[in-house]
């Protein structure tokens, strides 16, 4: 194994032994915890850990991987560490994926933020908010932490889990063939990405070979390719694999949307570039939705359908917050699109 250069992340001083055996008698899989965080975040991704390992990881000791654009202090490193029952790492993001890229113009980009201020935008003036989107989309799984690790699961600070897992996700990963699970999915503003989808068509025609058969064009549009309906699936929660992003096509795919400059010239964010991702070079069947992991990310929530699930799962969700079935969810198309019979008592919460 190359030599880290010692500056870049540090180990937590855990030693093998410290860690759980998995639950049952799966093994545990090559996976990981990833968070791209703040040392001002540290609060809320701790609240976020604890729920992590309480309703589930103190079982199984996964790793969690802590990227920052900056270094991380003592004290984040510290009391995350504490929290994790398995390993911690703490990885520094290198400068040239924090930044625009040299083709970006500035003043353009500028006017952009400008415009995206007066019209209200969320984060439409920030900067540091598109090099978020830029690095979630293209990079923070070629980070030399993630490099040994085959999965990921993707926590936010301040997220919160509603109900105990049963099942280990990562093993039901591999077992199905699965290659990206989602809980909540929704329709994007079109402010922040007017012209994503016609250089996703564009990208279409130069890559076709790249283009999934059984693909979930279904999901994504309403008209056969011709528009784009605005639904994705909501990536501050991704369980995913990491070697379908670090593969030929996704990288194409990004280098592709990075050279066209709408994470600068407009505020194209990571969940429908991963969600158009996942829709065009995946199979439909190796898309997975996780009803029985709960899910709250400000300001929706996913309480799983089915009191007997969430009896069984020790939630503590009002179901009447469960986002899946109200109107501006694109859960339902989801479903049909997968010919899925929806869960039993959905229709008692649409709203
Ligand atoms: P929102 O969920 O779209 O409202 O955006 P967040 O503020 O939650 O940011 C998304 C993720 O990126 C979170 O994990 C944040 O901790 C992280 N993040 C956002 N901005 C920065 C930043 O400037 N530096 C670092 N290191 N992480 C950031
Ligand atoms: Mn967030």
């Amino acid at each position: 194994k190359e030599e880290r250069p010692a500056t870049d992340h540090d180990l937590s001083p855990h030693s093998p032994d410290d860690f759980p055996k998995p639950k049952g008698s799966r093994p545990r899989q090559n996976a990981t915890f990833v968070s791209l965080a703040r040392n001002s975040d540290l609060w809320e991704i701790a609240s976020a850990i604890r729920q992590v390992e309480d309703r589930f990881n103190r079982d199984y000791g996964y790793d969690w991987v802590f990227l920052n654009d900056k270094p991380f202090d003592e004290t984040f490193k510290k009391v995350t560490t504490s929290l994790v029952s398995g390993k911690t790492s703490y990885g520094r993001i290198p400068p040239g994926q924090w930044s625009s890229p040299e083709w970006i113009d500035p003043d353009k980009a500028q006017k952009a933020r400008e415009q995206m201020k007066e019209n209200n935008v969320i984060y439409g003036d920030s900067v540091t908010y598109r090099h978020m989107c830029r690095y979630e989309s293209g990079f923070f799984f070629r980070h030399q932490l993630m490099l040994d690790y085959e999965w990921y699961w993707r926590v936010e600070p301040g997220i919160r889990l509603h109900c105990d897992l049963h099942e280990d996700p990562f093993a039901f990963m591999v077992e199905n063939r699965k290659k990206y699970g989602f809980v909540i999915s929704l329709y994007e503003y079109i402010e922040t990405i007017p012209t994503l989808w016609n250089t996703v068509k564009q990208f279409m025609r130069e890559y076709p070979q790249h283009i999934a058969e059984d693909n979930s064009m279904e999901f994504l549009s309403d008209d056969q390719g011709e528009t784009y309906n605005k639904c994705h699936f909501w990536s501050n929660f991704e369980i995913a694999n990491l070697d379908w992003l670090r593969s030929q096509s996704y990288l194409d795919y990004f280098n592709f949307l990075d050279q066209a400059g709408g994470f600068y010239y407009e505020r194209w964010g990571d969940a429908p570039v991963h969600s158009i991702a996942a829709g065009l070079l995946l199979k439909k069947e190796e898309i997975h939705f996780f009803n029985d992991i709960s899910y709250y990310h400000n300001p929706f929530t996913h309480c799983p359908t089915g009191e007997k699930n969430r009896l069984r799962l020790k939630c503590d969700c009002n179901p009447k917050d469960n986002f899946d079935w109200k109107g501006y969810s694109c859960t339902s198309r989801f479903f049909e699109m997968q010919g899925m019979e929806k869960p039993e008592g959905y229709e008692n919460q649409l709203d």
